[in-house]
C-alpha cells in the first residue's frame, strides 16, 4: 500500500489561538523544538521526494496538504518559488494534487491568490460555525474572536473574482450549537461546502466521558447524538446545494462507492506529515496524545519516502484494516467504522490502543441513525433497494 497524501508544515506558527489547537494547545509540545518556519530549500527538496516516489503519468494524484500552524504566514516570496515547483513537476508530467489549509485571518495577497487560481489550488478555511459560537474558541492571541476577520477576507476573495479559490469550510463539532442552527449558518455561506470534524482531543488518556462513569456517557453519547440530529437535519433539509463532505461520503459509501474521508471505514493511512525541521511525523491525529507521539527517525534531507515502509509505526497506519478491535468484529458497522476514527484509538504507551475507539458508542449512534435514514429512503423508493450497499447497511 503506498502513501497518497503529504501534510506539509510550512511554520510551527499561528496568528491565532483556538483553545483546542493539537499543535499548540494540547499535550504535543513539538513546535517548541522545531523551527518556526519550514527553510525553503527543505521544501523544494520534499517536493523532489515525492516526485521520485509517485510515479510520473500515475492516473491518482498525490495529494499535497499545505498546514501549519497558519501555512500563510510562510514567506510569500517562498510560497511563490515553491508553487512555480509544482508547476514546472506539472509540467513534465506528475500528478500533483495541492491544497491549502488556512485560517484566513489575514488576507491573501492578490500576488499568491492570482497564482493558487492559475494552479487551480483550493483553500480549506477552518471556521467553527457561526460568529459566537465560533468566537468562543477561534480567537487571536489577544483573545478577540476572528470570525468577522475571516468572512472579510472570503468576501474580498470574491469581489476580486477569486471565489474559485473557496474549497469549503471545516469546522470541528462543536455539540453547544443546536444541529438546526449550524445547518442555517452553513446555508448562509458563500461556499456552502463544508466538513465537520470529529473532536481530535479524545483519546484513551482523555476519554469523552471524562470523570463520570463511562457506562452513563455511552447511555446517550453526546457527540454522537449531535452528529445523529445533525445528519437527520441535512437530510431532511433535502438542500443538494448543502455538501456535508462526512456525510456525502457516507451516503456514497452506503451506495458502494470505495473512496472516502479519513473518519470513516479506517482501514488505512496513507499519509505523513512533514514538520519544519524536515522530519516525517504520523498523522496529526495521534498527536494530541502525547508530546512527541507523532515523531520518527526519519527526514526529508536523509531519507526518501520509500524509507518510511520500514518504520512499523506508518506500516501499522498503512495497514491498520489488520488493526480492527477484537472488540469491533461482531458489529454492524464494522464495514464503514472499522474500528473508529484514528485519534480516538490513540493510546500513548502502545501507538494504538488494541480496544475500540473512546467514541465507539458516539460513532454508534451516528451509524445506527444514518444508515438507517439512508436504508429506509432506498427501500421506499423500490427498485434501489437492490443497490449493492457493501454491507455498511444494518438490517
Ligand atoms: S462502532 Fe465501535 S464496535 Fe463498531 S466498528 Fe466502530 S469502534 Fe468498533
Amino acid at each position: 500500500m503506498p502513501f497518497r497524501s503529504a501534510i506539509v508544515k510550512l511554520t510551527a506558527v499561528c496568528n491565532i489561538d483556538c483553545s483546542y489547537c493539537y499543535m499548540f494547545n494540547q499535550a504535543d509540545r513539538t513546535y517548541t523544538r522545531v523551527p518556526p518556519k519550514m527553510p525553503i530549500d527543505l521544501a523544494l527538496r520534499l517536493l523532489d521526494r515525492i516526485c521520485a516516489y509517485h510515479p510520473r503519468h500515475a492516473a491518482d494524484a498525490f495529494s499535497i496538504v499545505l498546514h501549519g500552524g497558519e501555512p500563510l504566514l510562510w514567506n510569500e516570496e517562498h510560497l511563490l518559488t515553491w508553487l512555480d515547483a509544482v508547476d514546472e513537476h506539472r509540467r513534465a508530467g506528475w500528478n500533483l494534487d495541492v491544497a491549502i489549509q488556512t485560517n484566513l485571518v489575514r488576507p491573501l495577497s492578490p500576488r499568491v491568490a492570482d497564482a493558487l487560481q492559475r494552479m487551480g489550488i483550493r483553500l480549506g478555511i477552518s471556521l467553527d460555525g457561526p460568529r459566537t459560537l465560533n468566537d468562543a474558541a477561534r480567537v487571536d492571541h489577544l483573545g478577540r474572536g476572528t470570525y468577522d476577520r475571516v468572512m472579510e477576507n472570503v468576501a474580498r476573495l470574491i469581489a476580486d473574482g477569486h471565489e474559485a479559490l473557496l474549497g469549503g469550510f471545516l469546522s470541528v463539532a462543536n455539540t453547544a450549537i443546536a444541529p438546526h442552527a449550524y445547518l442555517d449558518w452553513v446555508a448562509s455561506l458563500p461556499v456552502r461546502r463544508v466538513d465537520v470534524l470529529w473532536p481530535i482531543e479524545y483519546h484513551w488518556r482523555n476519554p469523552p466521558w471524562g470523570i463520570l462513569p463511562r457506562a452513563d456517557y455511552e447511555r446517550t453519547p453526546r457527540i454522537g447524538r449531535w452528529y445523529g440530529k445533525l445528519f437527520t437535519a441535512w437530510w431532511e433539509r433535502d438542500d443538494p446545494g448543502i455538501h456535508i463532505r462526512l456525510f456525502s461520503n457516507l451516503v456514497d459509501l452506503a451506495l458502494g462507492a470505495r473512496s472516502h474521508v479519513d473518519a470513516l471505514v479506517n482501514d488505512t493511512y496513507d499519509m505523513f506529515v512533514v514538520n519544519t525541521d524536515g522530519s516525517y511525523e504520523y498523522p496529526d491525529y495521534l498527536r494530541a496524545a502525547g508530546d512527541g507521539s507523532c515523531r520518527t527517525a526519519f527526514d526529508v534531507t536523509q531519507h526518501g519516502i520509500e524509507a518510511l515502509h520500514a518504520d512499523p509505526g506508518f506500516a501499522r497506519l498503512l495497514a491498520l484494516r489488520d488493526e480492527l478491535p477484537q472488540a469491533c468484529n461482531g458489529c454492524r458497522h464494522r464495514a464503514v467504522c472499522g474500528g473508529g476514527f484514528l485519534p480516538g484509538r490513540a493510546d500513548p504507551e502502545r501507538f494504538l490502543s488494541s480496544q475500540p475507539s473512546v467514541l465507539c458508542a458516539d460513532q454508534m449512534h451516528f451509524f445506527d441513525t444514518a444508515l438507517r435514514t439512508i436504508r429506509d429512503a432506498i427501500s421506499h423508493r423500490g427498485d434501489h433497494a437492490s443497490l449493492d450497499t457493501a454491507g455498511c447497511l444494518p438490517a
